[in-house]
C-alpha cells in the first residue's frame, strides 16, 4: 500500500500552551511514522524570534521532528506569517527542507500547490503592506541582527498587535480573497491547491476560468482540532475537530 502525504499548519506552539505540544509530538510518535512526507504549511510556532532562541520548545519540537526525519519521513517546512523568520539552522536542526511560499509537488499524479494562506488574504491592505516589508531579506537580516531580548520583546508586541487587530477585523477580510484563489491556481496551472492560515478546515470545490474543476483544501489549526489532511492514492481526507471529510481527486479532478 502507498504511503500518504501528511499536510498540517497553524500549531502555533508556545510555552503558554503545552497542551497544544503535547498533542504534535503524540502525532509525530503515532500518526506520522506511516507517511512518506509531512508537509507543515506554516505558523508552527506562535511567534519566532530566531534560530537562536535558546527556549526549550525549540529543542523538544526539533528532536521529534528530527526523530521522524530519521525514520524515513521526508519533511517539507513553508513559512507562516507568524514564524516567517525561521531559518536554515533550526530547518536542518529538525531535519526539515525549507519551502518557497508557493510550491508546487506532483502527489501520486496530481499537481499540488502548497501554501500558507496568509498570501490570498488580499483584502486586509494593512497586514499586506506589512507582509512586503518582512518579506525583504534585508529587514529580515536587520531583525536578526538585534540582540535577543529585544526581538523577545519585539515577539510580544506583534502578538498584543495581532489580538487587537483580529478583534477589529471583520471575518469577511480575515479570510482568502474569493477570486485571488482561482487566480493563483492558473498561475501555477494546478486544480488542487492546500493550505492553512485561515483556521477554516473545508473543501472548496470550484470552477477555474478556463473551466476545469479544481479544489481549494484548507487544513485546520491546533487550538482546539488537531487537523490535518491525509493524501494517498488520489484520496484526500480531512480531519478536523474529530471529523473526517474525503474526496475522491480522480473523480472531483474530471473535467
Ligand atoms: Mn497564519
Amino acid at each position: 500500500m502507498a504511503k500518504p502525504r501528511l499536510i498540517i499548519a497553524d500549531l502555533h506552539l508556545s510555552q503558554e500552551r503545552r497542551d497544544i505540544t503535547t498533542a504534535f509530538l503524540h502525532f509525530l510518535a503515532n500518526t506520522a511514522p506511516k507517511a512518506q512526507a509531512l508537509y507543515i504549511l506554516g505558523d508552527l510556532f506562535e511567534v519566532w524570534i530566531g534560530d537562536d532562541n535558546p527556549d526549550p520548545l525549540l529543542d523538544e519540537v526539533a528532536t521529534a521532528l528530527q526523530q521522524l526525519h530519521a525514520q524515513g519521513v521526508a519533511l517539507f517546512f513553508c513559512h507562516g506569517n507568524r514564524d516567517f523568520l525561521l531559518g536554515k539552522r533550526f530547518a536542518n536542526r529538525a531535519g526539515m527542507q525549507l519551502m518557497s511560499p508557493t510550491t508546487v509537488h506532483s502527489c501520486d499524479g496530481i499537481d499540488v500547490l502548497f501554501m500558507h494562506g496568509d498570501s490570498l488574504c488580499t483584502l486586509d491592505a494593512q497586514y499586506i503592506k506589512f507582509r512586503q516589508w518582512w518579506d525583504q531579506p534585508w529587514w529580515q537580516r536587520l531583525i536578526l541582527s538585534m540582540p535577543l531580548w529585544y526581538r523577545r520583546h519585539l515577539g510580544r508586541k506583534a502578538r498584543r498587535v495581532s489580538k487587537q487587530d483580529k478583534a477589529q477585523k471583520t471575518a469577511m477580510i480575515m479570510d482568502v480573497t474569493p477570486d485571488e484563489v482561482p487566480r493563483v491556481m492558473a498561475q501555477h496551472n494546478v486544480q488542487l491547491m492546500i493550505h492553512g492560515h485561515t483556521h477554516r478546515p473545508a473543501l472548496h470545490q470550484i470552477t477555474l476560468a478556463d473551466g476545469r474543476p479544481a479544489i481549494r483544501a484548507v487544513v485546520g489549526d491546533w487550538y482546539q482540532q488537531a487537523s490535518y489532511i491525509e493524501l494517498c492514492d488520489q484520496q484526500l481526507t480531512l480531519v478536523a475537530l474529530g471529523q473526517q471529510q474525503q474526496l475522491d481527486l480522480s473523480s472531483a479532478l474530471a473535467s
